[in-house]
């Protein structure tokens, strides 16, 4: 019977798993594939994770991550709005993060069983026994679901958002093009919007949500960035004056905005297997660590006994900590639907900065 089994080895895996490993327990990360790898991400995090990530000497110093302190937003229809980020963020790919983050848990003992997909979790009173596609079976005392958007442990688990189809498309590419180094751009386009920012190196990170029907009524991703994405101005001029780096897009479909549960027959969810944050609000990936530091906080502090007050003081603090951003990022996502409402969102944002600069802190968390 292993301590701890975190099934999923992006932010949210890895930092609870880093944490926990710390604290003295046996910890097992069972991940499908194998770092490095690209993952769809805006890879524009916010600060507020900075100072836990430099005082547990994670913070990835060596790569010297862009500082991003000002905020453009476009309509449709070219108009922009200037805000300036109070808290701010950095640009880092996670194909640089990810992989640092897997090398500092594997130097400290943490045990990864990649290329591995964990398709079952049975609960009995004891603990949990897992079973992976590959057909290795492990137990443990405690199960971390650190598993993503979507999974085909959600299906097991039939977990109500994965019922419904979701209309959401993500893509993302690596470029190299003229743009500050200290913003982060969203540009609007029909039923979708696009994120721009610096990342390490000289590179930037392209990537958008897009609802399926855009893609529906083209052929195929190029013809619908060029008749749909390039109706916004910014975008056009950014595809057409920028080196793209990968050979094809990532590209993930499916992406679900729907409520979840953060426990799900006693397996602990954290990050986007416990609800993910419209992207616009570009803090998903800040929401993953703290989770991870949250959940990693309570199961030390309980010394992995008493399983009940485990679950009840994360579903607690989980609830105070998330559940208001996601409801708010969800909203204001509705304003980026139609030209007409992303231009009336940009010209608000133009003319009541303090209501922009609001919006944004109410679905960023604070510094922990
Ligand atoms: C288009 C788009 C843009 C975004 N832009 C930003 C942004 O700019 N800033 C930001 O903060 N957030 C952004 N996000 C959100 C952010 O990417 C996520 O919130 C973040 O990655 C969540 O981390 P996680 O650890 O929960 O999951 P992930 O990073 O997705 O990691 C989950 C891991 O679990 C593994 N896995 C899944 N199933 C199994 C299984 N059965 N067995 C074993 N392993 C499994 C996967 O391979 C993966 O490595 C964006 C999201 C989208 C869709």
């Amino acid at each position: 019977m292993n301590d701890i089994i975190v099934i999923g080895g992006g932010l949210a895996g890895l930092v609870s798993a880093i944490a926990l490993r710390k604290a003295g327990y046996q910890v097992i990360v069972i991940e499908k594939k194998t770092y490095p790898f690209h993952r769809v991400c805006g890879e524009y995090i916010s600060n507020e994770v900075k100072p836990y990530l430099v005082k547990n000497n994670l913070f990835p110093d060596h790569l010297a991550p862009t500082q991003i302190n000002q905020f453009w937003l476009t309509a449709n229809s070219g108009n922009k709005a200037v805000i300036p980020l109070r808290m701010g963020a950095f640009g880092i790919s996670r194909y640089a993060l990810d992989l640092h983050l897997y090398q500092q848990a594997k130097a400290i003992g943490v045990e990864f069983h990649l290329k591995e997909t964990v398709s079952e979790v049975i609960y009995n009173n004891q603990g949990f026994d897992i079973t992976t596609l590959g057909g290795k079976e492990l137990q443990a005392k405690f199960v971390i679901g650190a598993f993503g958007k979507r999974s085909v442990i959600d299906k097991k688990l039939n977990r109500n958002f994965i019922q419904r189809k979701s209309p959401y498309i993500g893509v993302k590419y690596h470029i190299k093009t003229e743009f500050p180094n200290d913003v982060i751009a969203l540009h609007n386009f029909s039923e979708g919007y696009c994120g721009l920012s610096k990342i390490e190196g000289d590179r930037y990170n392209l990537c958008y949500l897009s609802h399926q029907k855009n893609l529906r009524t083209q052929e195929n991703i190029s013809e619908m960035e060029e008749n749909i994405l390039w109706q916004n101005p910014h975008l056009k001029s950014i595809f057409q004056n920028s080196d793209f780096l990968f050979d094809r897009p990532e590209v993930i479909n499916e992406i679900s905005f729907e409520k979840k549960h953060p426990i799900e027959n006693h397996i602990l969810m954290a990050g986007d297997a416990a609800g993910l944050i419209t992207p616009l609000c570009g803090n998903g990936m800040a929401m993953a660590i703290h989770a991870g530091k949250i959940l990693s906080d309570i199961l030390i502090n309980n010394d992995l006994k008493n399983r009940e007050l485990i679950e009840n003081t994360y579903l607690f603090a989980w609830e105070k900590m998330f559940r208001n951003r996601l409801w708010t990022g969800k909203k204001i996502q509705h304003l980026f639907g139609s030209p007409t409402l992303s231009n009336f969102a940009v010209s608000l944002a133009k003319y009541t900065r303090p209501i922009a600069s609001f919006m944004i802190e109410k679905t960023h968390g604070k510094p922990f």
